[in-house]
């Protein structure tokens, strides 16, 4: 395989940021799946590779040639309270750079304790991976932006959790693994290095505001606006991602840490299936709200570069914060009227009637969000609680207000209205499959279906499906 590393990471950045470790060899590593698309896209040549090496590699039992293993410091507000945190398990490699320039990171997650360990075992258990790389490669597919799965490697060893699970490492890809997180750790232990996370970011990830005269205050702005269009598209599918915590937040704007996360199927915005998340914290409804309290964490953690004066910089950071619920409101609006297939020609309060109108009666009617705009957009058979009379009447007005093109109209909705989610039961068949039966192949149909959600295809049907009382006492763990 070709890798071209480079470490801008920790060569731009104090060594405050990070601590050089290397991954802890394992007993018996061995590619259990391997991303061979991905890799193509990182310019790995994975054509050639030798499976035995790339069970060394991606193990850590044996070093990449070029890397620089590193474990990144990062804090974090979980659940609200504020915690020193940092890769306790996960190793940075390096940055691969593509032919055409593109900087990947390439870590190892559950590759062995770190300083920033804090007692854990530095280890992750097969399930935990095999989810990550499911669910991370199904968003993927689905176009959401988000951190990729390229391997994971059995490990040979065990892990001991409430119960005895398989050890495994998972090679993470991502644009970067620098957090809200990372900024809050900056301006708690090193402020006085706070500017140089700034500027790298600024350089690696937002290099238009390297003209810009108000640096931090359009930083803060930028990774608002990434962090908006990003929890729209988790709202467009119904993903809900269970774990919000500010060291979960990446900086880039990529869905990050698929822990406890899941899909809403019937729509309701208390929607919450996290076991730690007793009070809804996180529940699908309550994305936007929590990652506005986000963003204001890292407005707190670069305040002092927005403006020398503490009060003016705490009035341009406001000005830019409050603009997010407004911001997120167009934002997300426009993203449901073309799930429902409006133009910008309909009128306006026609649209929002009927949109709310529509949410409304699916809560009442518990009815599933994915195949709601399936039926609408005539992948689904109109049946059951769609011939009631008054979904109908919700249904020709509907109708009515798109003054254009019927075709069009299907097309606006198709490009957004996913056929399939990773429904939680079929998630969880497929992991009880892979684990407990060693039988992988439920979970890579259902890799490869997730590669193209939208387009029409006859093994869509299983996916499609909602059994009856879907979800009913279903909850997911950190357990990792
Ligand atoms: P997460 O819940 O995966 O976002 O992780 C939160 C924090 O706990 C991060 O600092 C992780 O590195 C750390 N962590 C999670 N699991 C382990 C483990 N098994 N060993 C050491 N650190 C861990
Ligand atoms: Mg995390």
């Amino acid at each position: 395989m070709n890798f071209h590393f480079d470490h801008s990471y920790c060569q731009r950045l104090p060594k405050d940021f990070f601590i050089p470790t290397n991954p802890t060899p394992v007993p018996n590593p061995s590619v259990l799946l391997f991303n061979d698309n991905l890799a193509r896209e990182l310019d790995l040549s994975p054509g050639n590779k030798d499976l035995e090496e790339a069970a060394a590699f991606f193990s850590g039992n044996k070093l990449i040639p070029g890397s620089m293993p590193i474990a990144q410091a990062y804090a974090g507000h979980q659940f609200g309270n504020f915690t020193m945190l940092g890769d306790g398990r996960a190793i940075l490699l390096g940055e691969q750079i593509t032919k055409t320039g593109i900087r990947f990171d390439i870590q190892l997650k559950g590759s062995g304790q770190t300083a920033f360990s804090r007692g854990g075992d530095g280890r992750a258990t097969l399930r935990a991976m095999l989810r990550e790389y499911l669910i991370s490669e199904a968003m993927a597919g689905l176009k959401i932006p988000t951190t990729r799965s390229l391997a994971v490697v059995k490990t040979g060893a065990k892990v001991y959790r409430e119960e005895v699970h398989e050890g495994a490492v998972l090679t993470r890809i991502a644009s970067s693994h620098i957090r809200v997180g990372t900024f809050e750790f900056a301006h708690r232990f090193v402020p006085k290095e706070s500017s140089f996370l700034m500027d790298y970011v600024i350089e690696r990830h937002y290099p238009d505001l390297n003209l810009s005269k108000s640096r931090a205050r359009d930083l803060l702005e930028e990774v608002m606006l990434r962090q908006i269009d990003l929890i729209v598209q988790w709202m467009r599918i119904g993903f809900i991602h269970g774990v919000m915590n500010t060291d979960n937040m990446s900086i880039a704007g990529e869905t990050i840490d698929y822990g406890p996360c899941s899909f809403m199927n019937t729509y309701h915005p208390d929607t919450v299936f996290s076991s730690i998340d007793v009070q809804g914290r996180y529940a699908y409804g309550n994305q936007p709200h929590i990652a506005h309290w986000n963003i204001a964490c890292f407005a707190g953690s670069i305040l002092s570069m927005i403006h020398e004066e503490k009060e003016v910089a705490i009035e341009m950071a406001k000005e830019v914060l409050n603009s997010f619920p407004t911001i997120y409101e167009e934002k997300w609006q426009a993203m449901m009227f073309k799930k429902l297939g409006f133009s910008n020609e309909a009128d306006l309060q026609q649209r929002k009637n009927s949109l709310f109108t529509l949410l409304d009666w699916m809560t009442k009617n518990k009815a599933d969000y994915t195949n709601t705009f399936l039926v609408l957009q005539g992948d689904m058979p109109m049946k059951g609680i769609y011939l009631k009379e008054d979904f109908k009447e919700w249904f020709d007005h509907w109708q009515s207000i798109e003054k254009g093109n019927e075709k069009d109209r299907i097309n606006i909705m198709r490009e957004n209205n996913p056929l399939i989610i990773p429904r939680n039961h079929l998630v969880e068949k497929a992991l009880d499959e892979a684990c407990l039966e060693n039988d992988l192949s439920f979970f890579e149909q259902m890799l490869e279906v997730f590669n193209n959600p939208y387009r029409q295809n006859a093994a869509y049907e299983l996916f499609m499906k909602v059994p009856e009382n879907i979800d009913v006492g279903y909850k997911t763990f950190c357990g990792t």
